[in-house]
Formats: C-alpha cells, structure tokens, sequence
C-alpha cells in the first residue's frame, strides 16, 4: 500500500466528521489504525484532524512507527497513550472529535473525558464503513491468501488418510500456508470430521479420521494483513451415503443460487434469502443455522453481513463470503464457502477450487 492510499483513506475519514459538524476523529481500534496508516503494531492511536495527523504510541513502537508512519506527527509517551492523546490536543485546535463507540472501554471513556478541551462525540463504524469496498490492492492480498489456502486444501487433502487427527490435518494445512507466505492464519482452522462436522466451528480435536465419513474444512490464512476463508468437504474411504451426497448437492445449489444473486445495488438480505430458500425446499431449513456470508478483508468477519437481518445493499468493491451449510446432530454437517467480489454487472467469484466433495481413497 502506498502512502498517497493512507493519505486519501485519512481524507475520507476527516470529510465524514466535518459533514457532521466536528473538526476531528479519534482512532483506538488496531485494525482501522493500520487500514489508515500501514501501523502494524498493537499498540498505536491516531488523532486525525483538518490542520496534522498525530500518531500516538509508546517507546517500544518507535522505530517501527519511524519506519511505518513517517509523514505523520509521532507523539510517543511511556506514560500511556492518553497522556500523549492530552499533548496531541494541546497542539491542535480541535474542540469536538469522534470517537469509535463500539472499541471504547468504560475505563477509556473517562480518560477522555480527563482531556477537558475536547468534547468526545462517539460516531459509530466511522472507518469500518470505508473499509467495506475494497481497492485493487486489497483485492490482491486476499486473492493472495486464497490461493495459498486452496493450494494447502489441495495438498493435505491428497494426503489425507484415515487414523489422522483432526489437530494433525489442520497442522499439516497451516504449515503449508506458512511455508507458502501466509504471515498467519485468519483464524483458528476447522477440522471436523464424521458427526462433529455438524458443528459450524468445529475446531481441530484429537478425534482421528475414520474411514467411511466426511471431514470438513474450513482454513484462511493472511497475506499483507488480509484474510482468506475457504470451505471444502472432504469424504475419507468407501463410498458416500447417498443422504450425505443429497445434503451436499443442496447446499452447493444454495451457493450456486446465492452467488447469481450477487450484485451492485442489491440488499444482502437477498442474497441471504436465495441461498435460504434453496435450503428450505429440500426440507432442510431448520438445519441451516447461520447466515449466508460475511464480509471479508483485514478482518475475517467484517461488515456487510449477508444475512436474513442485514440491513445493507451490497456495492462494487465489497468482498463476500457465500457459505450456506446445513447441520444434523450426531449425523453430519456440510458447508460449501466460496469468496467473491462483488463487480459492475454481478461478481467475479474469488475460490478456484471445485465445489464438488473431494473423494478420498473411495473404492
Ligand atoms: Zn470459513
Ligand atoms: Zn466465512
């Protein structure tokens, strides 16, 4: 990411609290930090206002925000970040400046409210809401981090042979998205096999792979801070049950339909009730216990949903999971998840992997 990119993202920030009356915006939460300034560390503010952007750290961060930070004003206090906030506003002109409401802890707020020449004005999801449509750049990294994903799916997949843990399979994924230039994985990787797939997050166990059952796997990794997230099915030895072929046939059309939904202007409550629909008419409507996607970007869970309560249209540039999934207790669970973006006439789907269930050592 260039500088000029921080430069215009702090620019949008400023004219959004300007068009409602402030003359400055307060940033305390680490992601939208590092989405305004490249900052990568965890502990760093930033006091955007019309005249300087201060950048508030403590001396463990100096040389790093020398090198990350350079065009702005570093204030660095080993005495916590609000005395360095207090110098900052003695320095400036501002007298009402946003805050971000959802990140502030009760203990923060009356720490501002100690910096008396300033009136505090939450302004919820300030940068979250720039941070929905994506520049090419973004799109890259988390095509980036796709790829290696799909590549580490395909590898340990192939490899993949009953007598397993779960905890080994997911090993053997997140040591491939490593040693192929993920920084870390989004999150934490699922493996779940036989009936524990029949729960949404059902996280690596010690459980070993049985021969004649599904696994699911559901892995993203991180590149340039950007996340990745890919569901797959796997069925290990013998030959599907036919119940089991049925439930994956439906949840793959429920993301085929979800996914020709897709577009510029469309609400993604829509996009939600194609995918729900789908489900619904093959009987398994109750089964399907979450909503159909997320957005996806320097968190692995961003805005916008897609969901049956989402209150969003979705626009060119957002980047959308589509991952419709049913669960039966103590039977199994599936879940397809492509990633797509949304473009001018629809979206360009992200995943290059097949969505057929991979069929290991199936006589
Ligand atoms: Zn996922
Ligand atoms: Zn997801």
């Amino acid at each position: 990411m260039t500088p000029i990119h921080y430069v215009r993202r702090r620019d949008r920030v400023l004219s959004a609290v300007v068009d409602s009356g402030l003359d400055g915006a307060l940033l305390t939460r680490p992601v939208n930090v590092r989405y305004l300034t490249g900052f990568t560390g965890t502990n760093g503010w930033l006091l955007v206002t019309a005249e300087e952007v201060f950048f508030l750290t403590d001396p463990r961060y100096q040389q790093q925000a020398s090198a990350q930070v350079s065009d702005l004003s570093i204030v660095t206090t080993p005495r916590g970040l609000p005395k360095g906030l207090a110098e900052a506003v003695a320095n400036s002109e501002v007298e009402r400046v946003a805050f971000e409401p959802n990140h502030v802890t009760v203990i923060l707020r009356e720490q501002l409210e100690a910096v008396a020449e300033v009136e505090w004005v939450p302004f919820p999801m300030l940068v979250e809401k720039q941070r929905r449509c994506k520049d090419a750049e973004e799109i890259e990294a988390i095509r980036a981090a796709l790829l290696v994903s799909e590549a580490a799916f395909q590898e340990v997949a192939n490899g993949l042979a009953p007598g397993q843990t779960e905890i080994e399979v997911a090993s053997d994924l997140e040591l491939y998205c490593r040693r192929h230039g993920a920084e870390s994985m989004a999150f934490e990787t699922i493996v779940a096999s036989g009936s524990r797939s029949a729960l949404p997050h059902g996280v690596a166990s010690t459980r070993c792979i049985e021969a004649g059952g599904p696994i699911m796997i559901d892995i993203g990794c991180k590149i340039n801070g950007y996340c990745s997230d890919l569901t797959r099915m796997i069925w290990c030895g013998g030959i599907p049950s036919r119940r089991w072929l049925e439930a994956h046939d439906v949840v793959n059309a429920a993301r085929a339909t979800a996914l020709e939904t897709v577009g510029p202007g469309i609400a993604a409550i829509e996009v939600d009730a194609a995918a729900r629909e789908v489900i619904e008419d093959a009987g398994f409507g109750p089964a399907f216990v979450h909503s159909t996607g997320h957005g996806v970007g320097l968190e692995i869970h961003e805005s916008p949903k897609v969901s049956s309560h989402s209150d969003q249209r979705l626009e060119v540039g957002m980047v959308l999971t589509i991952e419709p999934g049913l669960y039966l207790e103590g039977e199994f669970g599936i879940r397809i998840e492509d990633l797509v973006c949304v473009t001018e006439d629809g979206c360009e789907r992200l995943t290059t992997l097949e969505t057929e269930p991979m069929l290991r050592g199936t006589a």
